[in-house]
Order: structure tokens, then sequence, then C-alpha cells
């Protein structure tokens, strides 16, 4: 199954996307964990994202859809995937429409402006797996210590809340769209994100059961 996460930054698609991919062993593919690894790394396309990324801006089309074209070729996607933090802008989605991916269901975890900038302050992430965790909705075992890795938990900078708001005001204008694009072709369905990570898991797999 071919699965796309659509939701405000913070909604909690990134955790929604990684507790899916266990449970029907498909790969997350998340454009932002490739965009920050190749910032850490230090690479051409993450030099070029910096100055996006950290201002709250989109990083340009073209960067990301080379990304993800790349990404999706690769063996471990040939019996599905899950879009997490892509397409987030419509000459994205159709990007992939003209490369001929299948998209089988199109999730949006809907969450309130007002509930997004909290979530986002409390979010805390694996410095070396990119894991998230969140200081009150989803503790990690040990302080500061990541549950799979035991890597270092940090604050991301686009975390800030002066870029957050910038995020949002993004998310509203050029990723928003993609939800009556979606549902015009009969594939989006809503998930209202409920304050615990579990309740809202239970909405998405009922909702992905719908499809099977
Ligand atoms: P969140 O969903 O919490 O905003 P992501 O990790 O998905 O976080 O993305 C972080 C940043 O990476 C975005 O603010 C943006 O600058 C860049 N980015 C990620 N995915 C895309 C995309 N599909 N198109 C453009 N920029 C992207
Ligand atoms: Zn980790």
């Amino acid at each position: 199954m071919n699965i796309i996460f659509l939701g405000a930054p913070g909604a909690g698609k990134g955790t929604q996307a990684e507790i899916v991919s266990e449970k029907l062993a498909i790969p997350t593919v998340s454009t932002g964990n490739i965009i920050r690894a190749a910032l850490k790394n230090g690479t051409e396309m993450g030099l070029k994202a910096k100055s996006f990324i950290d201002a709250g801006q989109l990083v340009p089309d073209d960067v990301v859809i080379g990304i993800i074209q790349e990404r999706l070729s690769q063996d471990d996607c040939a019996n599905g995937f899950i879009l997490d933090g892509f397409p987030r802008t419509i000459p994205q989605a159709e990007a992939l429409d003209e490369m001929g991916i299948r998209i089988d269901k199109v999730i949006d975890i809907d969450v309130a402006d007002e509930a997004i900038v909290g979530r986002l302050s409390g979010r805390r992430v694996c410095k070396a797996c990119g894991n998230s965790y969140h200081l009150e909705y989803k503790k990690p075992a040990v302080d500061g210590v990541c549950d799979a890795c035991g890597g270092e938990l940090i604050q991301r900078a686009d975390d800030a809340p002066e870029t957050v708001l910038n995020r949002l005001h993004v998310y509203h204008e050029q990723t928003e769209p993609l939800k009556s694009y979606y549902a015009s072709k009969g594939k989006l369905v809503t998930v209202k994100g409920q304050e615990h990570v579990e309740d809202t898991t239970a909405l998405t797999l009922r909702a992905l059961e719908d499809e099977a």
C-alpha cells in the first residue's frame, strides 16, 4: 500500500507514519529527515536547503522532487511506502502523478492551529536517528535519551516559536490545498488528531482498514 500522511507541522504525522510503517513493514520516507541528514553530512543539497529550513520556508520543489524520485526507486519501496512530509505543494503532488506513482490513501491528521504551537515546543528529536518524542505526549523511557538508539534528544532549531508561526502560515498557504486535490480523487481520509498518540493511532489504523 502506498500512503501519504498530510497535516500541519507538529500534527503528529511523522509519529503515525513510524507506527504504521512498522505495522505494515513498509518504509517511511520523510523528506524532512532526508534533508536534515544531508545538512548534517554537509552535502551540497543540505547546504542549499539550510536557509529555507531555518526560516521555516519550504525547500524548492525541484530539490525535494529529486530526493523523492531517487528514494522511491530503491528496492525497499517496491512493496509499498509511507510518505511523511511529501508532497507539500500542488506541483509536488503533480510530480508524483507524472512519475506514475499510484497513491492508495492520503491520511490527513487534523489538528487546530492553537494546539500546534504547544506540540512543537514540547517536541524533541534524536540527534542520531531522528526519531521524535514529546515532553508530555510521547516521553522516552529515560529523559533526554532516544529509546531506539540511545542518542541524545534535542529541540529542532525550526521548532522555535517564531519559526513555528511561519511554518503554519506556509502550511495553510501551500500545503492545505492538497486536501481538495486528493479529496477530488477520492483518496482523502481525515483523522482528528487526539491528545494522546495511541488514540490517534487507533483512528489511523481504522482509516487504513477501510481500504484493505
Ligand atoms: P514538520 O512536518 O514538522 O514541519 P519536516 O521534518 O517534515 O517537519 O520538515 C522540516 C522542513 O524541511 C520544512 O519546514 C521544510 O523547510 C523542509 N521540507 C520537508 N519536506 C519538504 C517538502 N516536501 N517540500 C519542501 N520543503 C520540505
Ligand atoms: Zn535515536
